[in-house]
């Protein structure tokens, strides 16, 4: 039994200074600057080290305006992570495709597995459609062959389900607190659900090395539990 490790990476140059800051603002995506000397993915490069050391392996999740460059992309295929989509405009089966399409033709490989960004409620980005709605995602998967959706519930004891060779992955462990209830769901418990069963870990790259306190949780995580990826 193992952990799901899936990185949502939302913003390309963290919250840090003022100039990253701006660039992170995911405003345009006609020419959108993907500039190493600014941090460009900076905190996923620290991540991604992170889960080398320990020879685990993640989903990673990216938007129009956080798509990784040349370097990180061998960083990527050497730690065997497997590339997905984060979902902006769910706005209709077209507009999931043209998504999904459009990362397909950047990174040049297909792509079988995507997460959603936002869980209804606010406007996230300009391309962002904010309703969360995991049923026509689900429906709209298998329509067009894909293998995994990772839905963002915040109960981590919501069991997947499958049919074929779909999975759907309702909700997940949030390593940030603001989405966890932390009583009842610590990382201890995490720790020990995940010798029992296969428990999907959310993580966002900029918050987790924001706090040194999560940054040390994640490692403790990778570095106990067995890491997944669905085949
Ligand atoms: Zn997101």
């Amino acid at each position: 039994m193992a952990v799901i490790i899936r990185i949502d990476v939302d913003r390309p140059y963290g919250k840090g200074p003022l100039v990253r800051h701006l660039l992170s603002r995911c405003g345009s995506d006609l020419y959108f600057p993907r500039v190493p000397a600014f941090g460009y993915l900076r905190e996923l490069d620290q991540m991604l080290r992170m889960l080398g050391e320990h020879d685990a392996r993640a989903y990673v999740f990216f938007r129009r305006c956080s798509l990784p460059n040349e370097r990180l992309r061998e960083v990527l295929d050497r730690g065997r992570h497997e590339i997905g989509l984060h979902l902006e405009n769910s706005r209709s089966f077209e507009t999931f495709q043209a998504e999904r399409r459009n990362l397909e033709n950047y990174i040049g490989q297909s792509v079988s597995s995507f997460s959603k960004h936002g869980s209804g409620g606010e406007k996230y980005g300009l391309r962002h459609y904010a309703p969360y709605e995991p049923d026509r995602y689900v429906e709209w998967a298998q329509k067009d062959d894909m293998r995994v959706f990772f839905g963002n519930l915040e109960d981590p004891t919501i069991e997947p389900r499958s049919t074929g060779r779909f999975s759907w992955f309702p909700s997940a462990f949030w390593l940030e607190p603001g989405w966890r209830d932390q009583q009842k769901f610590s990382v201890d418990w995490l720790l020990r659900r995940g010798k029992e069963t296969d428990i999907v870990l959310l993580v966002h790259p900029e918050n987790v090395f924001e706090d040194s306190e999560l940054t040390a949780d994640f490692r403790k995580i990778v570095s106990t539990l067995e890491s997944k990826i669905l085949s």
